[in-house]
């Protein structure tokens, strides 16, 4: 097994303050937008973003936290009983509605979990546009899906695996690619 750095500490910084100056720029500013990151890194992404967009712009930037672990098509469908997906317990429509949403997500593979993401905001309000924003883009899509903000593209074999560590969780910021 082998691992190789991929992007470090200074290297994900630079990454997250040029996707902040881009979607800045792509959105004429950051009224209109919402962000949404997607369970554990996700969210943490879209948190860094924020603040830099907010040292920037002098202007917040409203955060969800979106769980789709109960929408992946992969997976067991069980709506019903799944609890909402939308952590902390909002009405959708209200942060939703015409706005510009702005998916976060760590790793961008198959497309499958943003798709699952987008059907989950979809069910539930009215965006007026969504993008999409990744760290890692590892290639191999299964859907026609295309980030609008990445941090790097890696081309990897199916073997390979990306681990990304973010000091919120991990500990420490690095992406590593993992060759067994
Ligand atoms: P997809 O649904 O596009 O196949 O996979 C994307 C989701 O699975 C993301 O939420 C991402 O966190 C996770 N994922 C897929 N492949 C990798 C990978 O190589 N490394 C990491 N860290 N996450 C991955
Ligand atoms: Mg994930």
């Amino acid at each position: 097994q082998t691992t190789h750095v991929i992007l470090d500490e200074a290297a994900i910084r630079r990454a997250l303050t040029r996707i902040a100056h881009e979607i800045l720029e792509k959105n004429k500013g950051i009224r209109d937008c919402v962000f949404v990151g997607i369970r554990t890194r996700g969210i943490y992404l879209a948190n860094r973003i924020a603040k830099r967009v907010q040292e920037i712009e002098g202007e917040p930037v409203p955060i969800v936290e979106l769980d789709i672990t109960s929408y992946r098509d992969d997976v067991v469908r069980r709506i019903a009983e799944s609890p909402p997906p939308f952590v902390p317990e909002l009405d959708p429509a209200d942060f939703m509605d015409g706005k510009i949403v702005i998916l976060f997500d760590d790793v961008l593979y198959t497309g499958r979990t943003v798709r699952a993401a987008m059907d989950a905001l979809m069910d539930r309000g009215r965006p007026q546009m969504i993008q999409l924003a990744v760290l890692v883009d590892r290639g191999h899509r299964e859907l026609p899906i295309r980030p609008d903000y990445v941090g790097k593209n890696v081309p990897t074999a199916k073997l390979e695996t990306i681990e990304v560590r973010l000091s919120e969780v991990d500990g420490t910021d690095e992406v590593v690619i993992i060759q067994t």
